[in-house]
């Protein structure tokens, strides 16, 4: 006899349609899983016979081929144990066929029939919300997660002897999802903010444009402190992103089980001594990085230059492409990876250089083999460098009335509204002055004659290279823009002049 189940697996963060066929023949016992199963899919054998056993139904000792179509693409995850055992329980004859008609399955067993949580589940609903489905069968545990998609019927048995009491007499319960809890932003506010207020200005230039900004400053300047706050002006997350964030943190595993929904811009923090892989996704099965989990968001690095090279040059291809692509033997994955970059590190090994109230301990060559280390396919592509001093002690015992996050977020969104518009036209990689090409940017960006010729002159005294023009058209592009200004003026390229390196 042989049952057909319809289920689901993933490939990066989208979903796509498995079909569980279940073949039970006579013969010698045996069990064969057959469709590019990974490791995780083999084991099913194990949890879906004693799950089964365990829940009243023992597979009798005849021949069990388990065939995952299409074929030809990789399955992972523990989500087929539940179409496997439904599929041979339709096919020993214990559920009507009818049934499972349009239901679509996905879920881990126990070995005591419990029906356990999976990873992904969001990309699963999300694929469905577009397909005639009766109900995704899902455990419990994923329920207001897959929630969030809300044209999806979804149907939570907490056990598969549940589950096959509901199917036997045709009444199916729709799961009802919990509270939609939701993450706000954690409080922070640039108005806490003391001082500092070049590197703010800096910070909303980098909100405004999607600029990369690297922070260069002692200990103790805030940088950290800074860079919290960045999420909390750049423009809110719309309803389709935040469904995007939440669904590559499902798939990371990383959703609490209280079905959070990611509705503020996340803001990953990964230390120096991460690996390429975690910090732009890899594995066996490939698993989102952090770049991908900073997508929509921020990625912060602080001690740029305790990075290890590797990981810091496999931050490019996601820096310029918006995605990482994982290339493994049976399977392509890409990743979606837009993220704002903010790097920090100390102007010198020992942190105080410049600092008139401290002392450098370091010697010259020190530090010109320190700050040697910048230069690298990396920093290449961070358009800002903002030089910050320690915090003045006074300045420190004052409250701060700085201006709040959601002002400047106010001016941040306008401007982005702006750039829409102007690269309406292009690929839709480019929606900021960031991902703009220095040449596009020459002949369309109304950057005046004296403007261009202000930054001529200081690619001879700042030595810039032609990466370097471009990165100060970028720059003062979204100064102008921030201002409501058409044109880019002088005044707009010399304040993006002082974001070069010195
Ligand atoms: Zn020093």
């Amino acid at each position: 006899m042989l049952a057909a189940i319809r289920s689901a697996s993933i490939v990066g963060i989208d979903a796509f349609d498995v079909c569980v066929e279940v073949d039970v023949a006579s013969g010698l016992p045996h069990w064969t899983l057959v469709g590019l199963p990974a490791g995780e899919v083999k084991e099913s054998r194990e949890r879906v016979t004693a799950a089964l056993s365990n829940s009243g139904f023992p597979v009798p000792p005849r021949r069990v081929t388990v065939s995952l179509s299409p074929g030809d693409t990789r399955k992972a995850g523990t989500g087929f144990d539940l179409p496997i055992a439904v599929g041979l329980l339709v096919a020993l004859g214990e559920i009507p066929i009818d049934a499972v008609n349009e239901l679509v399955f996905l879920g881990e067993l126990g070995l005591d029939g419990a029906i356990r949580g999976v990873r992904g589940a969001l990309s699963v609903a999300r694929h469905l919300s577009d397909q005639t489905t009766r109900a995704l069968v899902l455990p419990p545990a994923n329920v207001d997660e897959a929630g969030l998609v809300r044209c999806v019927p979804l149907v939570a048995p907490s056990t598969l002897r549940d589950l096959v009491d509901a199917l036997r007499s045709g009444v199916l319960i729709n799961a009802t999802p919990g509270e939609r809890t939701t993450t706000e932003s954690d409080d922070t506010d640039f108005a806490d903010v003391v001082g500092q207020e070049s590197a703010k200005r800096a910070l909303e230039i980098a909100a405004a444009g999607g600029h990369a900004c690297l922070l260069i400053g002692p200990p103790g300047a805030g940088k950290t402190m800074l860079a919290r706050r960045l999420p909390s002006i750049l423009p809110a997350l719309t309803e389709d992103e935040a469904l995007e964030v939440t669904a590559i943190h499902s798939v990371a595993g990383l959703l609490s089980s209280s079905g959070l929904r990611l509705s503020a811009r996340p803001f990953r923090a990964p230390h120096h001594s991460i690996s390429s892989a975690g910090l732009v996704g890899g594995g066996g099965v490939p698993r989102p990085g952090e770049v991908s989990l900073a997508h929509h968001g921020v990625l912060f690095l602080d001690e740029l230059l305790e990075f290890p090279r590797s990981a810091l040059e496999a931050l490019r291809q996601p820096l310029e492409d918006g995605r990482v692509t994982i290339a493994r033997a049976a399977l392509s994955v890409a990743f979606p990876a837009r993220f704002s970059l903010i790097a920090a590190m100390n102007p010198c090994p020992c942190g105080n250089a410049g600092e008139p109230t401290r002392t450098c301990t370091c010697g010259e060559s020190e530090i010109v083999r320190y700050r040697s280390r910048l230069s690298g396919p990396l920093t290449d592509r961070i358009d800002m460098h903002v030089t910050l001093g320690a915090v003045s002690p006074q300045l420190l015992q004052h409250p701060s009335d700085g201006e709040a996050s959601l002002a400047i977020r106010g001016r941040v969104e306008a401007s982005r509204a702006v750039q829409r518009r102007r690269y309406a036209s292009l690929p839709t990689a480019v929606r900021c002055n960031a991902h703009a090409s220095g040449r596009w940017l020459l002949s369309h960006g109304a950057i005046d004659r004296e403007a261009k010729a202000l930054v001529t002159s200081a690619m001879e005294s700042l030595k810039l290279s032609a990466r370097g023009y471009h990165r100060v058209l970028r720059v003062g592009r979204t100064i102008a823009d921030l201002e409501g200004s058409v044109a880019v003026s002088t005044d707009h390229v010399a304040e993006a002049l002082r974001y070069r390196p010195r």
